[in-house]
């Protein structure tokens, strides 16, 4: 017997190895396995079983490493798929899909030989010698990394190497426990009911007792009650009254808040009923159906989606909901543990434990729970009969994941539901361009909410000119808060209302320069600015989290005239508390939730009106229904206009009809105030009449002239490097490369080649970044060439990373 292992290498390669008659009961795809690779021990990930023979010459596998499969031959379907569209080798990939923290680590292990009487010390360097002294106190031997710590050195590779060459020590591969394995607990089970208790004592008595209406119950529950309960239950064991056993426990997701929304019973109005009457065609058909789900905000979006899960439990279907941040669980949970009394569902992202998310894997995967909940990663959950995916906010950029494996899980979802012959609902009251450009094409079906619910206004929107502000103004305080807005909070306030208040930079000021020479502190690591965090006195960057003191004075002419500008959430908190003492204020960006349960404390707090005004970073934007709040503020709609981006007027569009839908969802109509440099922009000026169609046909129209997706497809490689001497080396290369292919006529007048040229932000943690685009119509050509250009550069010092983005293969 033998299998075929992906492990977790930069290499598209796959392994095979042969099945010890041992091991060749628990063989199973998508089961772990120890394998010997090289000089090391790698886990595996098992693709392929087979009885050929033919390959003779490989090497045993050591150790299986799961008692189930942790996804099966379907699923495997889709992850091989996503690895090959997203250029990503399949054993990383499966690295980075199934839940973190599983696999055994693994250790050197340093241990001195029998040759020690040997040893003539004049052959070793002092350093060697120390190394032999140290490792002399452990007779067993120890793990590298201890021996390192203990000499308090990090680079002893050298060392070892010779002191190994001499034969003094050995270095062997050993594998420690994993982070995370499945959990167990001592259960008790009663065995006989007709128990002569003439023969037990009291409390052996009470126990078969409680045993008994209870049905079972774990050790550790009758420690509490009874001192000293273990031999009291060994001796019901041995007469046979009772048994004891090892089983699994599941540690859950641990989520049941309960945040307000004060939700009323909801009957469908009649688009929601016409959109719910087509998906449930969609379901029932148990063919692939692609839906777009256009409703204005307040429209009673996750009205259908509730309706549509309850559909498909009906059919004994199981869903995967995708919703952007952890931001939005709290609210959708509640509403959705109100709606399904007693349904268990799976809740999986990055604010789940590891070993909650090992074992709702684990239960998905059984098939004993079928809704799951999730951020990007919950499209990999490997659920049974999937009959329905909701990608909720489907415009979102939390969608797209930008390190490592780069993928984009609203597309990924298209494609799951493709494969599972599934339904797929992407919901949004602004779609991503590329999504509503699909739906033109006929590729989803167009379903919309184009009202409120109970037929609510659209709250007003003023979009007030800053330029004009600036010169009408004499006050010297700031122009942060223009008078239209100021007045419109005063007015909120009045009425005991609530106001959000948006700006999108968080910290105090976004730079500091010397007023002399101009001198801008940067970050020593990244090409960016530092933030000045007022409540901290620190000067910090939002890349890499370098921090450092201000300085008073300019490090390249010694002015003294340091100045900061730019404003950002913390600068923005502190002028509305001059200006509004009396108000209730708080902001929320990622410094303040950074603790865990604190975003949560704040929407309470929002929901209870704790809160009159809240400030907030584009976590406020999101989905949130709180009916107080009659006034929002976008303090500058240009932040997100200047991103070097072909979609930031997208995003802009995006962010203000998302944070304007914020605000008038209860009884009273709401105000929006929009303050812009830019009042003409079409980006502005149609969010402010929410025409969506209108920005769509500017939007196409613009990006058709400039030949952008999703006319075209861009896959964008992106490059890095420590070293900017090797990077640039590397690049001279690729260009070489590249110029050969295209004259060899290959991709020659389907692939333009731009760059590569240095990114927008030139260095990133230290390192030095460029990046190649590949444009074209022919969308598998751009997406081939992007392979062959990777397989050249993983050869070079680079260490190349790869954004296959946008998508339009489907
Ligand atoms: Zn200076
Ligand atoms: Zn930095």
């Amino acid at each position: 017997m033998f299998v075929t292992v992906a492990v977790n290498i930069p290499s598209e390669k796959t392994f095979s190895y042969s099945v010890p008659e041992a091991l060749q009961q628990e063989i199973a795809i998508g089961k772990r396995a120890l394998v010997p690779f090289g000089k090391r021990r790698l886990t595996g990930y098992i693709i392929e079983v087979s009885h050929l023979t033919g390959c003779e010459d490989v090497k045993e596998i050591i150790e299986i490493l799961d008692f189930e499969p942790l996804f099966n031959e379907e699923d495997l379907k889709f992850y091989r798929w996503v690895s090959q569209y997203y250029i990503y080798p399949l054993g990383k990939a499966l690295a980075e899909i199934l839940p973190g923290g599983i696999d055994p680590k693994s250790d050197r292990w340093i241990s001195i030989t029998g040759k020690r009487e040997e040893r003539n010390d004049l052959q070793i360097s002092a350093a060697q010698k120390c190394i032999i002294d140290t490792i002399d106190h452990f007779p067993g031997g120890l793990p590298l990394d201890r021996l390192k710590s203990l000499l308090g050195k990090k680079d002893i590779s050298r060392d070892i190497n010779a002191l190994v060459g001499a034969g003094f020590i050995v270095v062997e591969e050993r594998n420690g426990k994993p982070e995370i394995t499945p959990k167990t607990e001592k259960l008790v089970h009663l065995n006989r009911q007709d128990i002569a208790i003439t023969k037990l004592t009291r409390k052996q008595i009470l126990i078969t007792e409680l045993l008994h209406s209870h049905g079972s119950c774990s050790v550790a529950a009758l420690r509490k009650g009874f001192k000293n309960v273990m031999p009291l239950l060994r001796s019901l064991e041995r007469r046979g009254i009772v048994c004891i056993s090892e089983e699994e426990v599941s540690r859950g997701h641990g989520q049941n808040p309960d945040i307000g929304g004060g939700e009323a019973v909801i009957t469908p109005n009649e688009d929601q009923e016409h959109a719910l009457c087509e998906i449930v065609k969609g379901l029932q058909s148990s063919s692939f159906s692609p839906f777009l789900l256009h409703g204005v905000t307040g429209s009673g979006k996750t009205e259908v989606y509730l309706n549509a899960i309850a559909e498909t439990l009906r059919m004994r279907g199981s869903v995967i909901f995708l919703i952007p941040e952890i931001a939005l669980t709290p609210q959708l949970l509640t509403r959705f543990n109100r709606r399904f009394k007693g349904q268990e569902l799976a809740v999986l992202h990055s604010g789940i434990s590891k070993s909650a998310r090992y074992d709702q894997w684990r239960r998905i995967q059984r098939g004993d729970i079928n809704v799951v909940i999730g951020a990007r990663s919950a499209v990999f959950a490997p659920v049974r009969n999937l009959k329905l995916i909701i990608v909720d906010e489907e415009h979102d950029t939390s969608y797209k994941q930008d390190d490592r494996m780069r993928y984009s899980a609203r597309d990924l979802a298209i494609m799951k539901a493709n494969l599972s012959l599934a339904t797929v609902i992407l919901g949004s009251a602004t779609p991503a361009v590329q999504t509503y450009f699909n739906t033109m094409r006929g590729k989803y079906r167009y379903l919309v909410l184009p009202r409120r619910v109970e037929d609510r206004p659209l709250p007003k929107v003023e979009i007030i000119d800053m330029k004009r502000e600036a010169e009408g103004s004499r006050h010297t305080s700031s122009h942060i808060l223009s008078r239209a807005l100021k007045e419109a909070i005063d007015d909120t306030l009045e009425k005991k209302h609530q106001a959000l208040l948006f700006l999108n930079r968080r910290g105090s000021y976004t730079f500091t320069f010397c007023f002399d020479c101009g001198h801008v502190f940067r970050c020593l690591n990244c090409a960016v600015s530092m933030t000045y965090h007022a409540s901290e006195s620190n000067l910090k960057c939002h890349y890499c989290d370098y921090a450092m003191r201000p300085s008073t004075s300019c490090p390249a002419c010694h002015g003294k005239r340091i100045r900061p500008y730019g404003v950002g959430t913390e600068r923005l908190e502190e002028e509305v508390n001059k200006l509004f003492p009396h108000a209730r204020i708080e902001r929320m960006d990622s410094d303040t939730t950074s603790r865990k349960g604190a975003y949560e404390k704040i929407l309470k707090a929002l929901d209870r009106r704790d809160i009159d005004i809240l400030i907030g970073t584009q976590m406020i934007t999101k989905g949130h229904d709180f009916p107080y709040v009659t006034l929002v503020g976008v303090i500058s709609a240009d932040t997100s206009l200047n991103i070097p981006d072909f979609r930031a007027s997208e995003r802009t569009f995006q962010l203000l009809t998302q944070v304007s839908g914020r605000g008038g969802r209860g009884a009273s109509p709401g105000r929006v105030i929009i303050q812009t440099f830019n009042p003409g922009h079409y980006a502005i000026t149609r969010a402010r009449d929410y025409d969506y169609m209108g920005f769509y046909d500017d939007e196409l129209a613009l990006r058709s002239a400039l030949s952008y997706p999703p006319l075209t497809r861009i896959v964008n490689l992106q490059l890095s490097s420590l070293s900017r001497e090797k990077g640039m080396e590397g690049l001279n290369g690729l260009r070489d490369f590249i110029a050969d292919s295209l004259t060899k006529n290959k991709w020659k007048d389907k692939v333009e080649v731009i760059g590569p040229a240095e990114s927008p932000i030139a260095r990133i943690k230290a390192r030095h970044r460029w990046q190649l685009l590949l444009k074209g119509k022919d969308a598998r050509a751009v997406h081939n060439m992007a392979k062959d250009i990777l397989s050249k550069a993983s050869i070079t010092a680079l260490d190349i990373k790869v954004d296959v983005d946008p998508l339009n293969f489907m």
